[in-house]
């Protein structure tokens, strides 16, 4: 049936996945209208993330998502590169908290994830248009999208959350750089049966194994991931069929233990698209990147897209900045997740080089707790000069506290008052007084609404000067 039901909103979501949905959570806290266009009917029941970071723990924990979140996920104990004997190579335990006061990776069963982020989104007061694909779309002062029941979106802006093979991708004639990797896994998720014996690992393990390297992953509940290479003369008809399967996992654990709760052939490869905009649509998540699942990266890339485009949105909607803002979200994540990417991919090639398959020089940086450097926001609204910039406040957990609970507006942290800068006074800034040990002798912290550092400053003309800095950026 043929329907002339005509929606209009601030924002248009295609996608109703984690991503598009953690993105309406967080425009509607920030105010925004929002229409989510989902094309099937109930979240997709196959689980593809296991695995959540503390920095986006830390984004369902502001907004009020903190409690649902712990009841769905199992804190991570470690992460390791073993030989197959278990022998660990090189790796990583966890502590119970790092350093944003979360433990610093969690499990969860992603259709569980998902189900969760929807409601929240309903619950909010989004509009969450289910069963309903998008098809065409225009855009001049406004987005128009058609959908198949002849239904429209009128939008100020649009941002497609639609997934690897994204339909807005296409439709706005953007591209994904290809990052070269290409390897074709086999990934089993099972749940164990309570009255299992079977000892596994209690920490997420890479199987340096040079005959099929293989990962392990310990899942929320009952929930354990197998990944297991293909090879190059492997019947993949036979690997992927139950006796395969089963003969897969002989080494771990049998039919008595366990029931398979999915099968899927994957290839993991990596790309990253080189534009991320287009007038007033945007791409957020594996739209614009996709990357081997190595490190448990692709869904926290996407919900840290989520979170840098939301409040630049809120921001430009309320008339606090100007429409180049815009522009920073793609010159900002962009060289941020294109390292994460290349960190994805060098911990897959470290696992083969580690087996002696194949040397790559890469070095053990790649691995579980190696040296790698966080990956820093490229150029936008920071005022780079002191190395907590452009990363989440991990650095400087002992401010978090005094931020707990504050809306989402930019703030200055300080161990006494400290003026406004002017040019900052148009922006709702909240003030945080901190202690003088908290601040370390540093006179001011500037935090973006998505809790990013944005400038360190060491005296009041210093902070002055980030603040114009800053500004100039909106
Ligand atoms: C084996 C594997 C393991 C992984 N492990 C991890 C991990 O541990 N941690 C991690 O962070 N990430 C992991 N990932 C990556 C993670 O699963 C993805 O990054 C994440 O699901 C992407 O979310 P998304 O919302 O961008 O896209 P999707 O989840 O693909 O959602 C896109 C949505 O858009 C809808 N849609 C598409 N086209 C249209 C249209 N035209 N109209 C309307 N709706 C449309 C789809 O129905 C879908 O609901 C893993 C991936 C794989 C394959």
């Amino acid at each position: 049936m043929t329907s002339t039901t005509r929606h209009v909103c601030d924002v248009a979501i295609v996608g109703a996945g984690p991503v598009g949905s953690l993105l309406a959570v967080v425009l509607r806290d920030l105010g925004l209208e929002t229409v989510v266009v989902e094309r099937d009917l109930a979240p997709y029941m196959l689980p593809r993330a296991a695995v959540m970071d503390d920095e986006i723990q830390q984004v369902f924990h502001a907004h009020g998502l903190g409690e649902q979140l712990r009841a769905i996920t199992t804190p991570m104990r470690g992460a390791d590169f073993a030989k197959p004997s278990g022998e660990r190579i090189l790796g990583i335990d966890l502590p119970e908290a790092g350093p944003l006061g979360f433990p610093p990776v969690v499990s969860h069963f992603q259709p569980e994830l998902d189900a969760m982020v929807q409601r929240s989104a309903e619950a909010r007061g989004a509009t969450l248009l289910r069963g309903r694909t998008a098809m065409s779309l225009e855009q001049d002062d406004d987005v128009r999208l058609r959908l198949d029941d002849g239904s429209t979106v009128v939008s100020r802006w649009l941002v497609g959350c639609d997934g690897a093979s994204s339909w807005t991708r296409r439709a706005m004639g953007l591209t994904l750089d290809d990052l070269g990797f290409d390897q074709q896994w086999l990934v089993l998720d099972m749940e164990l049966s309570p009255d299992s014996t079977a000892v596994l690992p209690d920490v997420t393990r890479q199987v340096c194994d040079p005959v099929r390297p293989t990962t392990f992953v310990p899942g929320h509940a009952r929930y354990r991931r197998w990944e297991f290479q293909v090879q190059p003369d492997d019947d993949v008809e036979q690997l992927a069929s139950d006796a395969g399967i089963w003969n897969l996992l002989s080494p771990w654990i049998t039919p008595r233990d366990a029931r398979l709760v999915r099968s899927a052939l994957y290839r993991f490869h990596a790309v990253v698209a080189p534009q991320w905009r287009a007038g007033n649509v945007f791409l957020a998540g594996d739209s614009c990147h996709q990357m081997p699942p190595f490190l448990g990266q692709g869904l926290n890339s996407g919900s840290r897209d989520a979170v840098n485009l939301a409040w630049k949105l809120a921001l430009v909607h309320r008339g606090g900045a100007g429409d180049r803002l815009l522009d920073t979200y793609t010159t900002e994540r962009l060289p941020h997740v294109r390292s994460t990417v290349e960190h994805a991919v060098d911990t897959g090639r470290l696992i083969d080089q580690l087996a002696g398959r194949q040397s790559h020089g890469i070095d053990h940086s790649a691995g579980y707790g190696g040296a790698r450097p966080q990956p820093v926001l490229g150029p936008g609204v920071c005022v780079p000069g002191h190395p907590w910039v452009g990363h989440p406040m991990k650095f400087c957990p002992q401010l978090l506290p005094a931020l707990a609970g504050k809306p989402l507006s930019f703030a200055i942290v300080s161990a006494g008052p400290v003026p406004t800068p002017a040019s900052l006074s148009g922006l709702q800034v909240q003030h945080v007084l901190a202690d003088a040990d908290t601040m370390d002798r540093r006179h001011a912290i500037v935090v973006r609404p998505d809790r990013y550092v944005a400038a360190v400053a060491d005296d009041d003309a210093g902070l002055e000067h980030a603040a114009n800095l800053l500004v100039a950026a909106l």
